[in-house]
Protein backbone atom coordinates (compact mmCIF):
# COMPACT_ATOMS: atom_id res chain seq x y z
CA UNK A 1 0.00 0.00 0.00
CA UNK A 2 1.51 3.54 -0.43
CA UNK A 3 1.06 6.04 1.45
CA UNK A 4 1.72 9.33 0.13
CA UNK A 5 1.85 12.80 1.58
CA UNK A 6 -0.44 15.08 -0.47
CA UNK A 7 1.01 18.37 0.95
CA UNK A 8 3.15 20.59 -1.35
CA UNK A 9 6.74 20.62 -0.81
CA UNK A 10 7.82 22.83 2.51
CA UNK A 11 9.36 26.25 1.81
CA UNK A 12 12.90 26.45 1.35
CA UNK A 13 15.07 27.20 3.78
CA UNK A 14 14.62 31.45 4.13
CA UNK A 15 18.20 32.32 3.53
CA UNK A 16 20.97 31.23 0.97
CA UNK A 17 23.66 29.60 2.68
CA UNK A 18 25.92 29.27 -0.53
CA UNK A 19 26.61 25.71 -0.14
CA UNK A 20 26.65 23.16 -2.70
CA UNK A 21 23.66 20.40 -1.86
CA UNK A 22 24.33 16.91 -1.01
CA UNK A 23 22.91 14.57 -3.08
CA UNK A 24 20.73 12.33 -1.31
CA UNK A 25 21.18 9.39 0.75
CA UNK A 26 20.46 5.30 0.98
CA UNK A 27 19.88 2.98 3.32
CA UNK A 28 18.46 -0.68 3.25
CA UNK A 29 18.26 -3.30 5.93
CA UNK A 30 17.65 -6.94 5.82
CA UNK A 31 17.21 -9.87 8.39
CA UNK A 32 15.62 -7.77 11.34
CA UNK A 33 12.72 -7.47 12.65
CA UNK A 34 10.56 -4.22 11.95
CA UNK A 35 13.33 -3.34 9.37
CA UNK A 36 11.07 -0.11 8.79
CA UNK A 37 12.34 1.23 12.33
CA UNK A 38 16.19 0.53 11.44
CA UNK A 39 15.63 2.29 8.14
CA UNK A 40 14.15 5.12 9.68
CA UNK A 41 17.02 5.42 12.13
CA UNK A 42 19.72 5.35 9.32
CA UNK A 43 18.01 8.23 7.04
CA UNK A 44 17.51 9.93 9.87
CA UNK A 45 21.64 9.63 10.41
CA UNK A 46 21.92 10.69 6.66
CA UNK A 47 19.33 13.64 6.71
CA UNK A 48 22.43 16.08 5.64
CA UNK A 49 22.48 14.47 2.54
CA UNK A 50 18.85 15.79 2.22
CA UNK A 51 16.22 17.62 3.89
CA UNK A 52 13.67 17.62 1.06
CA UNK A 53 11.79 14.44 1.56
CA UNK A 54 12.10 10.68 2.65
CA UNK A 55 10.82 7.37 1.73
CA UNK A 56 10.51 4.01 3.18
CA UNK A 57 9.48 0.27 1.27
CA UNK A 58 9.20 -2.23 3.32
CA UNK A 59 8.36 -6.09 2.48
CA UNK A 60 5.97 -8.33 4.97
CA UNK A 61 5.22 -12.03 3.68
CA UNK A 62 1.70 -11.07 5.00
CA UNK A 63 0.87 -7.83 3.82
CA UNK A 64 3.12 -7.57 1.07
CA UNK A 65 5.12 -4.28 0.01
CA UNK A 66 3.90 -1.29 1.69
CA UNK A 67 5.43 2.23 1.16
CA UNK A 68 4.83 5.47 2.62
CA UNK A 69 6.12 8.55 0.96
CA UNK A 70 6.64 11.99 2.98
CA UNK A 71 8.16 15.58 2.42
CA UNK A 72 10.38 16.97 5.40
CA UNK A 73 12.39 15.70 7.64
CA UNK A 74 12.46 11.93 8.85
CA UNK A 75 12.11 12.79 12.41
CA UNK A 76 8.36 14.43 11.24
CA UNK A 77 7.24 11.71 9.55
CA UNK A 78 8.63 8.50 10.40
CA UNK A 79 8.83 8.35 14.23
CA UNK A 80 5.15 7.76 15.05
CA UNK A 81 3.95 4.42 16.19
CA UNK A 82 0.63 4.83 13.31
CA UNK A 83 3.18 5.53 10.41
CA UNK A 84 6.35 2.36 11.54
CA UNK A 85 2.96 0.02 11.58
CA UNK A 86 1.91 0.74 8.39
CA UNK A 87 5.64 -0.84 7.09
CA UNK A 88 5.71 -4.02 9.02
CA UNK A 89 8.95 -6.67 7.84
CA UNK A 90 12.02 -8.06 7.93
CA UNK A 91 13.13 -6.26 4.41
CA UNK A 92 13.32 -2.41 3.83
CA UNK A 93 14.85 0.01 1.89
CA UNK A 94 14.79 4.15 1.82
CA UNK A 95 16.04 7.25 0.98
CA UNK A 96 16.46 11.15 1.81
CA UNK A 97 16.32 13.45 -1.02
CA UNK A 98 17.50 16.45 -2.02
CA UNK A 99 16.53 17.42 -5.38
CA UNK A 100 18.89 17.08 -8.22
CA UNK A 101 17.88 15.41 -11.19
CA UNK A 102 14.19 15.29 -11.22
CA UNK A 103 11.79 18.26 -10.68
CA UNK A 104 14.11 20.22 -8.97
CA UNK A 105 13.03 23.12 -7.25
CA UNK A 106 9.25 21.93 -7.35
CA UNK A 107 9.11 18.61 -6.23
CA UNK A 108 6.08 16.18 -6.73
CA UNK A 109 5.30 13.13 -4.36
CA UNK A 110 5.78 11.08 -7.29
CA UNK A 111 9.01 12.19 -7.35
CA UNK A 112 10.49 10.95 -4.18
CA UNK A 113 12.06 7.65 -3.67
CA UNK A 114 11.91 4.53 -3.07
CA UNK A 115 10.40 3.75 -6.65
CA UNK A 116 8.68 0.21 -7.12
CA UNK A 117 8.01 -2.35 -9.85
CA UNK A 118 5.83 -4.76 -10.71
CA UNK A 119 7.34 -7.79 -12.75
CA UNK A 120 5.94 -11.22 -13.46
CA UNK A 121 8.30 -13.06 -10.78
CA UNK A 122 7.72 -10.07 -8.08
CA UNK A 123 7.71 -6.72 -7.37
CA UNK A 124 10.98 -4.83 -6.83
CA UNK A 125 11.94 -0.95 -5.05
CA UNK A 126 14.51 1.09 -5.47
CA UNK A 127 16.32 4.05 -4.51
CA UNK A 128 19.51 5.98 -5.98
CA UNK A 129 22.15 8.50 -5.32
CA UNK A 130 23.71 10.44 -7.63
CA UNK A 131 22.88 10.91 -11.32
CA UNK A 132 22.61 8.52 -14.40
CA UNK A 133 24.25 11.07 -16.86
CA UNK A 134 22.21 9.37 -20.06
CA UNK A 135 18.91 9.37 -18.32
CA UNK A 136 17.28 11.53 -20.71
CA UNK A 137 18.80 9.15 -23.97
CA UNK A 138 17.16 6.87 -22.51
CA UNK A 139 13.99 7.85 -21.64
CA UNK A 140 13.26 9.05 -25.61
CA UNK A 141 14.43 5.53 -26.08
CA UNK A 142 12.10 3.76 -23.50
CA UNK A 143 9.20 5.99 -23.91
CA UNK A 144 9.21 5.64 -27.69
CA UNK A 145 9.39 1.68 -26.98
CA UNK A 146 6.08 2.37 -25.09
CA UNK A 147 7.23 2.71 -21.32
CA UNK A 148 5.29 5.26 -19.48
CA UNK A 149 6.73 7.14 -16.95
CA UNK A 150 5.36 7.91 -13.66
CA UNK A 151 8.15 10.10 -12.47
CA UNK A 152 10.79 12.87 -13.53
CA UNK A 153 13.39 10.71 -11.51
CA UNK A 154 16.55 9.01 -13.21
CA UNK A 155 15.80 5.75 -11.04
CA UNK A 156 12.86 4.87 -13.25
CA UNK A 157 14.44 4.34 -15.55
CA UNK A 158 16.39 1.21 -14.57
CA UNK A 159 12.56 0.30 -13.43
CA UNK A 160 11.63 0.52 -17.06
CA UNK A 161 14.90 -1.31 -18.30
CA UNK A 162 14.67 -3.87 -15.68
CA UNK A 163 11.16 -4.55 -17.05
CA UNK A 164 12.30 -4.71 -20.49
CA UNK A 165 15.04 -7.14 -19.99
CA UNK A 166 14.15 -11.07 -20.24
CA UNK A 167 16.37 -12.57 -17.64
CA UNK A 168 14.34 -14.67 -15.33
CA UNK A 169 15.17 -13.21 -12.12
CA UNK A 170 15.55 -9.28 -10.45
CA UNK A 171 19.15 -9.08 -9.79
CA UNK A 172 19.86 -10.39 -13.10
CA UNK A 173 16.91 -8.01 -14.75
CA UNK A 174 18.83 -5.08 -12.49
CA UNK A 175 22.46 -6.06 -14.47
CA UNK A 176 20.69 -5.89 -17.74
CA UNK A 177 19.27 -2.72 -16.95
CA UNK A 178 22.59 -1.24 -15.31
CA UNK A 179 24.73 -2.31 -18.34
CA UNK A 180 22.61 0.45 -20.06
CA UNK A 181 23.27 3.13 -17.92
CA UNK A 182 25.95 5.21 -17.57
CA UNK A 183 26.88 7.59 -14.86
CA UNK A 184 27.67 8.49 -10.77
CA UNK A 185 25.07 6.75 -8.38
CA UNK A 186 24.61 4.05 -5.80
CA UNK A 187 21.36 1.98 -5.78
CA UNK A 188 19.93 0.26 -3.37
CA UNK A 189 17.15 -1.98 -4.13
CA UNK A 190 14.92 -5.00 -2.98
CA UNK A 191 12.77 -7.80 -4.11
CA UNK A 192 10.34 -9.96 -1.40
CA UNK A 193 13.49 -11.90 -0.43
CA UNK A 194 16.51 -9.83 -1.33
CA UNK A 195 18.72 -6.80 -0.53
CA UNK A 196 20.54 -5.60 -3.31
CA UNK A 197 23.07 -2.41 -3.40
CA UNK A 198 25.23 -1.27 -6.71
CA UNK A 199 27.93 1.24 -7.32
CA UNK A 200 28.86 2.37 -10.60
CA UNK A 201 31.65 1.28 -12.57
CA UNK A 202 34.15 4.19 -11.42
CA UNK A 203 32.35 4.05 -7.22
CA UNK A 204 31.83 8.15 -7.79
CA UNK A 205 29.43 7.82 -5.16
CA UNK A 206 29.84 5.98 -1.87
CA UNK A 207 27.79 2.90 -0.26
CA UNK A 208 28.84 0.76 2.50
CA UNK A 209 27.81 -2.77 3.87
CA UNK A 210 27.41 -3.57 7.47
CA UNK A 211 26.12 -6.20 9.60
CA UNK A 212 23.59 -6.70 12.66
CA UNK A 213 23.38 -9.56 14.50
CA UNK A 214 24.08 -12.98 13.38
CA UNK A 215 21.49 -12.83 10.30
CA UNK A 216 21.00 -9.05 9.20
CA UNK A 217 23.02 -6.51 6.96
CA UNK A 218 22.83 -3.21 6.32
CA UNK A 219 23.54 -0.82 3.03
CA UNK A 220 24.28 2.67 3.59
CA UNK A 221 25.40 5.60 1.99
CA UNK A 222 27.38 6.49 4.93
CA UNK A 223 29.17 4.74 8.01
CA UNK A 224 27.60 7.04 10.32
CA UNK A 225 24.17 5.74 9.86
CA UNK A 226 25.39 2.07 10.65
CA UNK A 227 26.43 3.35 13.97
CA UNK A 228 23.07 4.73 14.88
CA UNK A 229 21.53 1.37 14.73
CA UNK A 230 24.15 -0.68 16.19
CA UNK A 231 25.43 -2.41 13.00
CA UNK A 232 29.46 -3.10 12.49
CA UNK A 233 30.68 -1.52 9.22
CA UNK A 234 31.98 -4.72 6.81
CA UNK A 235 33.66 -2.99 4.31
CA UNK A 236 33.18 -0.46 1.39
CA UNK A 237 31.07 -1.59 -2.06
CA UNK A 238 33.52 -1.41 -4.35
CA UNK A 239 33.22 0.31 -7.43
CA UNK A 240 31.29 -1.12 -10.28
CA UNK A 241 29.92 -4.32 -7.70
CA UNK A 242 26.69 -5.52 -7.31
CA UNK A 243 25.93 -7.35 -3.67
CA UNK A 244 22.76 -9.53 -3.61
CA UNK A 245 21.94 -10.11 0.18
CA UNK A 246 19.52 -12.89 1.00
CA UNK A 247 19.30 -15.66 4.03
CA UNK A 248 22.10 -14.16 5.81
CA UNK A 249 24.40 -14.34 2.94
CA UNK A 250 26.23 -11.85 0.45
CA UNK A 251 26.72 -12.50 -3.13
CA UNK A 252 29.22 -10.41 -5.23
CA UNK A 253 28.65 -9.50 -8.70
CA UNK A 254 30.65 -7.23 -11.58
CA UNK A 255 28.07 -6.20 -14.00
CA UNK A 256 30.35 -2.81 -15.41
CA UNK A 257 33.07 -3.23 -17.64
CA UNK A 258 36.19 -2.72 -15.11
CA UNK A 259 36.98 1.16 -15.21
CA UNK A 260 39.44 3.29 -13.18
CA UNK A 261 37.99 4.44 -9.20
CA UNK A 262 37.08 7.95 -9.02
CA UNK A 263 35.25 8.47 -5.42
CA UNK A 264 34.10 12.05 -5.39
CA UNK A 265 36.37 14.11 -3.60
CA UNK A 266 33.93 16.25 -2.14
CA UNK A 267 32.66 14.08 -0.41
CA UNK A 268 35.94 14.21 1.57
CA UNK A 269 36.04 17.48 2.08
CA UNK A 270 31.97 18.56 2.87
CA UNK A 271 29.42 16.54 1.86
CA UNK A 272 29.85 13.32 4.45
CA UNK A 273 29.11 13.65 7.84
CA UNK A 274 32.53 14.39 9.83
CA UNK A 275 32.17 10.86 12.00
CA UNK A 276 31.54 8.81 8.29
CA UNK A 277 34.52 6.44 7.56
CA UNK A 278 35.37 6.64 3.73
CA UNK A 279 38.20 4.45 1.89
CA UNK A 280 39.25 3.67 5.24
CA UNK A 281 39.84 6.91 7.20
CA UNK A 282 37.73 9.51 9.36
CA UNK A 283 36.45 11.94 7.40
CA UNK A 284 37.14 14.42 10.41
CA UNK A 285 41.00 12.94 9.89
CA UNK A 286 40.89 14.19 6.70
CA UNK A 287 39.21 17.26 6.75
CA UNK A 288 41.46 18.35 9.59
CA UNK A 289 44.56 17.37 7.73
CA UNK A 290 43.52 19.42 4.84
CA UNK A 291 43.71 22.48 7.36
CA UNK A 292 47.39 21.25 8.05
CA UNK A 293 48.15 21.24 3.78
CA UNK A 294 46.43 24.90 4.21
CA UNK A 295 48.79 25.91 6.81
CA UNK A 296 51.46 25.05 5.37
CA UNK A 297 50.74 26.33 1.62
CA UNK A 298 49.18 29.62 2.84
CA UNK A 299 50.45 30.80 5.64
CA UNK A 300 49.68 34.10 7.58
CA UNK A 301 50.24 36.13 10.68
CA UNK A 302 47.02 36.39 12.78
CA UNK A 303 45.57 36.15 16.32
CA UNK A 304 43.09 33.68 15.84
CA UNK A 305 41.57 30.70 13.93
CA UNK A 306 37.89 30.52 13.57
CA UNK A 307 36.00 28.39 11.59
CA UNK A 308 32.92 28.96 9.83
CA UNK A 309 30.79 26.39 11.49
CA UNK A 310 30.10 23.54 11.29
CA UNK A 311 31.55 22.50 7.77
CA UNK A 312 35.18 24.82 8.23
CA UNK A 313 35.46 23.08 11.67
CA UNK A 314 37.64 20.64 11.40
CA UNK A 315 40.16 22.19 9.08
CA UNK A 316 39.99 24.92 11.57
CA UNK A 317 41.54 22.62 14.11
CA UNK A 318 44.25 21.80 11.87
CA UNK A 319 44.87 24.95 10.55
CA UNK A 320 45.26 26.31 13.99
CA UNK A 321 47.44 23.14 15.62
CA UNK A 322 49.65 22.81 11.99
CA UNK A 323 50.78 27.36 12.68
CA UNK A 324 50.23 27.61 15.90
CA UNK A 325 47.68 30.36 16.20
CA UNK A 326 44.93 29.90 18.46
CA UNK A 327 41.96 28.23 17.51
CA UNK A 328 38.55 29.90 18.72
CA UNK A 329 34.58 29.67 18.16
CA UNK A 330 34.62 32.91 16.96
CA UNK A 331 31.02 32.62 14.98
CA UNK A 332 28.55 30.56 16.62
CA UNK A 333 26.01 28.86 14.65
CA UNK A 334 22.29 28.43 15.59
CA UNK A 335 21.64 24.43 15.95
CA UNK A 336 17.99 24.98 15.50
CA UNK A 337 17.69 26.59 12.23
CA UNK A 338 16.34 24.97 8.88
CA UNK A 339 13.15 24.50 7.08
CA UNK A 340 10.97 25.10 10.52
CA UNK A 341 11.67 29.10 10.04
CA UNK A 342 7.86 28.67 8.29
CA UNK A 343 7.32 31.54 5.34
CA UNK A 344 9.59 34.34 6.42
CA UNK A 345 8.50 37.78 6.20
CA UNK A 346 10.49 39.98 4.05
CA UNK A 347 12.49 41.90 7.05
CA UNK A 348 13.53 38.36 8.29
CA UNK A 349 14.94 37.36 5.04
CA UNK A 350 16.81 40.33 4.46
CA UNK A 351 18.38 39.33 7.67
CA UNK A 352 20.17 36.18 5.52
CA UNK A 353 22.66 34.83 7.13
CA UNK A 354 22.36 36.39 10.85
CA UNK A 355 19.66 33.99 10.92
CA UNK A 356 22.22 30.82 11.21
CA UNK A 357 25.71 32.80 12.18
CA UNK A 358 26.31 34.90 14.96
CA UNK A 359 29.65 36.73 16.00
CA UNK A 360 31.43 36.03 19.31
CA UNK A 361 32.09 39.37 19.39
CA UNK A 362 33.93 39.37 22.81
CA UNK A 363 36.57 37.05 20.91
CA UNK A 364 37.23 38.55 17.85
CA UNK A 365 37.17 41.80 18.68
CA UNK A 366 40.59 43.69 17.34
CA UNK A 367 41.83 40.64 16.48
CA UNK A 368 43.43 39.29 12.73
CA UNK A 369 40.85 36.21 12.16
CA UNK A 370 41.85 33.47 10.02
CA UNK A 371 38.44 32.10 8.36
CA UNK A 372 38.50 28.92 7.53
CA UNK A 373 35.83 27.49 5.30
CA UNK A 374 34.93 24.81 3.36
CA UNK A 375 34.05 26.33 -0.08
CA UNK A 376 33.36 29.20 -1.77
CA UNK A 377 30.50 28.35 -4.32
CA UNK A 378 28.53 31.70 -5.58
CA UNK A 379 30.54 33.88 -2.42
CA UNK A 380 26.73 35.79 -1.35
CA UNK A 381 27.64 34.18 2.27
CA UNK A 382 31.21 34.81 2.36
CA UNK A 383 30.76 38.59 1.88
CA UNK A 384 27.96 38.66 4.53
CA UNK A 385 30.45 36.51 7.35
CA UNK A 386 33.46 38.96 6.62
CA UNK A 387 31.11 41.71 6.97
CA UNK A 388 29.56 40.81 10.20
CA UNK A 389 33.53 39.94 11.77
CA UNK A 390 34.41 43.38 10.38
CA UNK A 391 31.17 45.09 12.28
CA UNK A 392 32.09 43.36 15.36
CA UNK A 393 35.37 44.92 15.30
CA UNK A 394 38.02 42.35 13.47
CA UNK A 395 41.30 44.66 12.83
CA UNK A 396 41.73 41.89 9.85
CA UNK A 397 40.18 39.21 7.86
CA UNK A 398 42.00 36.63 5.99
CA UNK A 399 40.27 33.60 4.28
CA UNK A 400 41.70 29.87 4.08
CA UNK A 401 39.61 27.85 1.68
CA UNK A 402 39.60 23.96 2.70
CA UNK A 403 38.88 22.96 -1.54
CA UNK A 404 40.65 24.59 -4.35
CA UNK A 405 38.36 26.87 -6.43
CA UNK A 406 34.85 25.60 -7.40
CA UNK A 407 34.67 26.23 -11.48
CA UNK A 408 32.99 23.44 -12.83
CA UNK A 409 29.34 22.64 -12.06
CA UNK A 410 29.08 18.71 -11.07
CA UNK A 411 26.59 16.10 -12.95
CA UNK A 412 26.65 13.65 -10.66
CA UNK A 413 24.23 14.34 -8.42
CA UNK A 414 25.09 17.63 -6.44
CA UNK A 415 22.86 20.69 -7.04
CA UNK A 416 25.48 23.31 -8.34
CA UNK A 417 24.75 26.49 -9.87
CA UNK A 418 25.09 27.35 -13.57
CA UNK A 419 29.07 27.95 -14.74
CA UNK A 420 28.12 31.64 -14.48
CA UNK A 421 27.32 32.03 -11.21
CA UNK A 422 30.00 29.98 -9.73
CA UNK A 423 32.19 33.00 -8.43
CA UNK A 424 35.87 30.93 -9.25
CA UNK A 425 34.59 30.97 -12.81
CA UNK A 426 34.25 34.13 -13.13
CA UNK A 427 36.96 35.80 -11.74
CA UNK A 428 41.03 35.37 -10.45
CA UNK A 429 41.86 34.90 -6.75
CA UNK A 430 42.56 38.03 -6.97
CA UNK A 431 40.08 38.97 -8.20
CA UNK A 432 37.72 37.09 -5.59
CA UNK A 433 39.86 38.45 -2.82
CA UNK A 434 38.95 42.22 -3.81
CA UNK A 435 34.88 40.93 -4.47
CA UNK A 436 34.55 39.41 -0.93
CA UNK A 437 37.00 42.25 0.91
CA UNK A 438 38.99 40.62 2.65
CA UNK A 439 42.75 41.24 3.37
CA UNK A 440 43.77 37.63 1.60
CA UNK A 441 42.51 35.13 0.46
CA UNK A 442 43.89 31.49 -0.36
CA UNK A 443 42.22 28.02 -1.64
CA UNK A 444 44.19 24.82 -0.69
CA UNK A 445 45.47 23.05 -3.99
CA UNK A 446 44.37 20.35 -5.72
CA UNK A 447 47.77 18.46 -4.94
CA UNK A 448 47.47 19.48 -0.97
CA UNK A 449 43.88 17.99 -0.87
CA UNK A 450 44.97 14.48 -2.47
CA UNK A 451 47.75 14.57 0.27
CA UNK A 452 45.19 15.42 2.86
CA UNK A 453 42.90 12.99 1.31
CA UNK A 454 45.93 9.88 1.71
CA UNK A 455 47.49 10.30 -1.46
CA UNK A 456 50.99 10.94 -0.76
CA UNK A 457 52.37 11.85 -3.48
CA UNK A 458 49.60 14.33 -4.60
CA UNK A 459 47.46 14.24 -7.75
CA UNK A 460 48.54 12.26 -10.81
CA UNK A 461 47.26 14.34 -13.11
CA UNK A 462 47.61 11.21 -15.72
CA UNK A 463 45.65 8.63 -13.50
CA UNK A 464 43.64 10.94 -10.28
CA UNK A 465 42.51 8.68 -7.95
CA UNK A 466 39.40 10.99 -7.28
CA UNK A 467 36.87 12.88 -8.70
CA UNK A 468 37.33 16.50 -8.92
CA UNK A 469 35.68 17.75 -11.98
CA UNK A 470 33.96 20.66 -10.04
CA UNK A 471 37.83 21.91 -9.12
CA UNK A 472 39.94 20.79 -12.45
CA UNK A 473 36.91 20.84 -15.13
CA UNK A 474 37.93 16.93 -15.54
CA UNK A 475 35.01 15.17 -16.01
CA UNK A 476 35.47 11.17 -15.39
CA UNK A 477 32.10 10.00 -17.10
CA UNK A 478 30.92 12.25 -19.77
CA UNK A 479 28.05 13.97 -18.54
CA UNK A 480 26.12 13.40 -22.24
CA UNK A 481 22.82 14.66 -21.10
CA UNK A 482 24.44 18.08 -20.44
CA UNK A 483 26.68 18.33 -23.34
CA UNK A 484 23.11 17.47 -25.37
CA UNK A 485 22.03 20.45 -23.65
CA UNK A 486 25.08 22.58 -24.71
CA UNK A 487 27.52 22.18 -22.13
CA UNK A 488 31.20 22.29 -23.30
CA UNK A 489 33.61 19.81 -21.55
CA UNK A 490 36.99 21.31 -21.00
CA UNK A 491 38.27 18.03 -22.01
CA UNK A 492 37.71 14.74 -23.31
CA UNK A 493 36.75 12.16 -20.36
CA UNK A 494 37.87 8.65 -20.63
S1 LIG B 1 32.19 16.99 -9.70
FE1 LIG B 1 32.82 17.51 -7.60
S2 LIG B 1 31.00 17.21 -6.31
FE2 LIG B 1 30.64 16.18 -8.29
S3 LIG B 1 31.24 14.06 -7.96
FE3 LIG B 1 33.01 15.10 -8.81
S4 LIG B 1 34.16 15.85 -7.01
FE4 LIG B 1 32.11 15.26 -6.32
Amino acid sequence: MIRDDLRDMPPATPFDDDKLKEECGVFGVIGVTDAANFVALGMHALQHRGQEAGGIVAYDPDTGFNSARHFGYVRDNFTSQRVMETLPGALGIGHVRYSTAGSKGHTAIRDVQPFFGEFAMGGAAIAHNGNITNANALRRELIERGSIFQSSSDSECIIHLMARSLQRNIPERMKDALRRVEGAFSVVAMTRTKLIGVRDARGVRPLVLGKIGDQGYALSSETCALDIIGAEFVREIEPGEMVVISAGKVESFKPFDPKPSRFCIFEQVYFSRPDSILGGRSVYETRRQIGVELAREAPVEADLVCPVPDSGTPAAIGFSHESGIPYGMGIIRNQYMGRTFIEPSEQIRNMGVRLKLNVNRALIRDKRIILVDDSVVRGTTSRKIKDMLLDAGAAEVHFRIASPPTMWPCFYGVDTPDRDKLLAAQMTVDEMRDHLGVDSLKFISLDGLYRAAGVAEGRDAAAPAFCDACFSGEYPVVPSDMIEKGFEMKTAAE
